[in-house]
């Protein structure tokens, strides 16, 4: 038998149906279901994923029997159109699209136009009665063909735009629709010059060869390297490949009662209900989100120019979000006021409208709350976008009346950002390269499926042209980016990295702001205020009833308490980090970095670490005890009854002493010691690989009265707070244990304290002693540290640096080649921020086996980085963790994962 790869649909009859994406790619298989669903869709046919796999297979070859199955499939859209594919009376034109399983919005290609020629494009004016259009039809066709099969795409010379330029300052025209018949004739042989010129080829006029051609284009297009990148940030394996879909032309541009556009059925920024989106009156799909025209607003005027499509258009909205139960977005084209439909996918959008809509369709009963939590409502993630802070309404006043607001376009991304203006996607991977902690604002005319890399560097994204659903748009709600576009009042000089507006010129490096809100663009820094969620919960200047967007996240949060079965912690170290943690909803603390405390009291700290002998060691750590216990004490109160796990001191001693001579002589000065005395310890203490040296539990080892001295801290302030009728639960921590001995070494100085602090006061305060788990030899002998360990708590940063043996501080050089999957394309992730679930996961996994081969009962968390990343929170679920432990902010996103973890176990 043989298989099948072309399928076909046109109407009201499809091969295919929604839930075949795998098979047809998103954009196929829903065409074939609107087509079933009697929706007015062009004749077409969609070529199946299993041909991408085939064609990367084979060389680029496409299997035998694919020709005929496409013949036979063109054949019935000439019937349905009553049109002939390259006939030079009544030519059909075919559209060919790429179509993944997950839309990859702008990544892949599109040809329009296909089948016009010389000959063809006079029976098209002939039989349209319309030569203009036939004409920007055709130019249409070799400016696409010409980028996207014969890879002009991207050229220096950018000869396409030159053309279209030169031909309209010619003309004396500004837009692309208003070329005349002689402008576009010109155009159209200046064009196939230029694919002559460039490409060293001829246009190829035959029909059919323009067809096959396109298709492996498409396929081609996959692999890309803005697909690559978009695929690897988007976790969409290389192996699912691409479908096309090659449909019957339907026409925007005949005329003024034609229009294209792309419609989202509710705000895909904050996610308020009602169709919106961007059209152009006689225009074609590409030219709605290029930014080449400035676009309407379908909410504004569609229903003005165009009433009869524009109602019909806003029904097929409501019937495709009943169908699909989920916001959609929709490309449409109208021809001669008849609506037809092009596409129909979930629509991509901010946390901040992923919560709203969710928390609306399950209003409207159209889908249930464990679907609204599910990670594809609310990736939980972007649950973060609605804890970011804001403008506030003082700072903005402030700036302008210091004439700072610069201009206000379309807000397509909300919150807040200020950063260092960068106007090329290029520089701003380099400087975020150099400099991880800078924050930039992407600012570019327009931006395309090009920039990607620059804008995943950015913080905020601003445009000049382009409306709601354009690429920058789009691709900055997917990234959680703060976006206005359309800023029309921008003028942007790239390659000199200037921006103009009013008179007013800001260069690359200056500070802007952009409210995603409003669309207001201020130069320089503007202050902000936190979000209102922050506002509700922690600064306490909101009341919950005032917050539509604080009451959706409690929603929300509430519904993933339902489900979530791992415990969430935070990683705090002051009182008020703790208390921002509970009102997250942490349930304690799983790392308390005790050094943090000692910071603040460095002039002690030091002394204990110029001390020579025990006894002045002992004396200078005395000085530090009181210290230690208020900021102990402050924690257990601020976390009441919760359990606090506090790690005892990690770094090696060296990075509390001064790098400088200045700094030498300052501490020698304050300890009554000379600045010799300091620079050689120093130079004792100084470790050529200070992350593998004298730190960890070896330190407590090697001076156990800086563990008796911590333990004594610790076990103080638990019993003082305890008489204040608080139940405390200090879990105390080693770290870096690798040896069971080491931990049995540590556990014997922690619990012959614990017993004299309790003689002396007289109150016994319940307590449990374990160890980090974040050595390889720890994960192996995990059952022999469980036999003291009463708790794990693996520090997966410690750990990926180990089983990697990657450099936490130092792998910014090839992190980027390393993750790139068009250079060495080794990580799928960045393992410090995502775990390594083979490798360090791998390791994880032993250590809970063994750990609990060894206690039945073992308490087992995690306390690195990777805590609060969503993927990661998943596998620790899943391999049995009791909690994670993450910053405070990162709460909500870990609950959240948490409670998703337990529903996608269940499918
Ligand atoms: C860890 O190693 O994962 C950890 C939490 O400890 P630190 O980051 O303090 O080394
Ligand atoms: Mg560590």
């Amino acid at each position: 038998m043989t298989t099948k790869y072309v399928y076909y649909f046109g109407d009201g009859k499809a091969d295919g149906s929604a839930d075949m994406r795998n098979l047809l790619g998103g954009k196929g298989a829903n065409l074939h279901e609107m087509t079933r669903l009697g929706l007015p869709v062009p004749a077409g046919f969609t070529i199946s994923t299993d041909v991408c796999t085939y064609f990367y297979g084979h060389g680029k070859q496409y299997p035998p029997e694919l020709r005929d199955q496409g013949v036979e499939a063109l054949q019935k859209i000439e019937q349905s159109v009553g049109a002939k594919f390259g006939d030079s009376t009544n030519p059909l034109l075919l559209s060919c699209r790429s179509g993944a399983r997950d839309s990859m919005p702008g990544m892949m290609d599109t040809v329009l136009n296909i089948g016009l020629n010389d000959t063809t494009v006079q029976a098209l004016a002939k039989q349209s009665g319309n030569e203009r259009f036939a004409l920007d039809s055709y130019r249409r066709l070799l400016l696409m063909f010409g980028e996207v099969v014969m890879g002009l795409k991207g050229h220096k010379d950018e000869p396409f735009e030159h053309i279209l330029e030169e031909a309209k300052k010619k003309q004396g025209v500004k837009l692309d629709n208003e070329l005349s018949v002689d402008s576009l004739k010109t155009i159209i042989t200046k064009y196939k010059e230029a694919i002559k010129k460039y490409t060293g080829k001829e246009f190829p006029s035959n029909p059919h060869d323009q067809i096959w051609q396109a298709i492996g284009a498409v396929f081609g297009s996959w692999m890309n390297d803005r697909a690559c990148v978009y695929r690897r940030q988007y976790h969409i394996p290389d192996e699912w490949g691409t479908a096309c879909n090659v449909m019957a032309m339907v026409f925007g541009n005949l005329g003024d009662d034609c229009a294209t556009g792309v419609a989202l059925t509710r705000d895909g920024a904050l996610g308020t209900p009602g169709i919106c989106g961007d059209y152009l009156i006689n225009a074609q799909g590409e030219d709605v989100v290029n930014g080449s025209r400035p676009t309407k607003r379908i909410e504004d005027t569609l229903g003005k120019d165009m009433p009869n499509a524009f109602k019909e258009l806003v029904e097929v909205g409501k019937k495709l979000e009943k169908h699909y139960r989920n916001m959609q977005d929709i490309e449409f084209t109208i021809q001669r006021n008849k609506l037809y439909m092009l596409q129909t996918r979930n629509a991509k959008r901010t946390g901040f409208a992923a919560v709203r809509v969710a928390t609306d369709l399950v209003a409207e009963g159209l889908i249930s709350p464990d679907e609204a939590i599910s990670a594809k409502y609310i990736p939980a993630g972007d649950l973060s976008q609605l804890l970011q802070p804001l403008f506030d309404a003082q700072g903005k006043k402030k700036a302008v009346q210091e004439g700072k607001l610069l201009t206000k376009g379309i807000p397509a991304g909300p919150g807040a950002a200020t950063g260092k203006i960068v106007c090329t996607p290029q520089r701003a991977e380099a400087i975020k390269q150099a400099n991880p902690n800078v924050s930039l604002i992407l600012v570019r005319k327009e931006t395309t499926p090009e920039d990607l890399r620059g804008m995943k560097a950015a913080l905020g994204i601003l445009t000049a042209v382009g409306g709601v659903s354009s690429h920058a748009a789009l691709v900055s709600r997917q990234m959680g980016k703060v976006c206005i576009v359309g800023a029309g009042e921008l003028d942007i000089d790239n390659e000199a990295g200037t921006v103009t507006v009013k008179g007013k010129t800001l260069k690359e490096g200056d500070d802007i702001s952009v409210d995603g809100f409003t669309g207001e663009v201020f130069a320089g820094a503007t202050t902000t205020k936190p979000s209102e969620v922050v506002q509700v919960l922690i600064t306490k200047e909101l009341a919950a009833e005032r917050s539509d967007t604080y009451r959706r996240y409690k929603q929300v949060m509430d519904w993933a308490e339902k489900h979530r079965k791992l415990g969430v912690r935070t990683n705090a170290d002051l009182p008020d980090q703790a208390a921002e943690a509970v009102a997250f909803g942490a349930e304690g603390i799983g790392l308390c970095r005790t050094e943090h405390m000692f910071f603040d009291h460095i002039a002690e700290m030091r002394e204990m670490i110029m001390a020579e002998t025990t006894p002045e060691r002992e004396k200078a750590l005395a000085k530090m005890l009181p210290f230690q216990r208020d900021d102990f004490a402050g924690l257990f109160r601020a976390m009441g009854a919760r359990p606090v796990t506090i790690r005892l001191l990690d770094p090696p001693l060296h990075e509390f002493l001064p790098q400088n001579e200045a700094g030498r002589k300052e501490m020698a000065k304050v300890l009554g010691t000379t600045a010799e005395a300091v620079a050689r310890r120093v130079e004792e203490l100084h470790e050529a690989n200070p992350m593998l040296g004298h730190r960890g539990c070896r330190l407590g080892i090697v001076y156990p009265e800086i563990t008796a001295m911590q333990a004594r801290a610790i076990f103080e302030a638990a019993v003082q707070v305890k008489k204040e009728g608080i139940d405390v639960h200090p879990e105390v921590m080693i770290p870096l244990v690798g040896f069971a001995k080491e931990l049995e070494n540590q556990e014997k100085i922690v619990r012959t304290v614990a017993k004299k602090v309790f003689a002396e006061t007289g109150v016994t305060v319940n307590y449990l002693v374990g160890t980090m788990i974040e050595l390889p030899r720890a994960c192996v002998v995990a059952d022999q540290i469980a036999q003291t360990a009463e708790f794990f708590s693996f520090g997966t940063n410690d750990l990926t640096q180990t089983t990697l043996g990657v450099s936490r501080d130092d792998y910014g050089p090839f992190i980027a080649p390393y993750t790139d999957p068009k250079k060495a394309d080794i990580l799928a992730h960045d393992p410090f921020a995502t775990i390594d679930q083979e490798g360090v996961g791998g390791l994880m996994k032993t250590a809970v086996e063994k750990g609990r081969g060894t206690r039945k009962d073992l308490k087992i968390g995690i306390c690195g980085e990777h805590g609060g990343d969503p993927d990661s929170v998943k596998f620790c679920h899943k391999i049995g963790l009791n909690y994670v432990s993450c910053s405070p902010f990162r709460v909500p996103v870990a609950r959240l994962a948490a409670a998703q973890a337990v529903l996608e176990g269940k499918k």
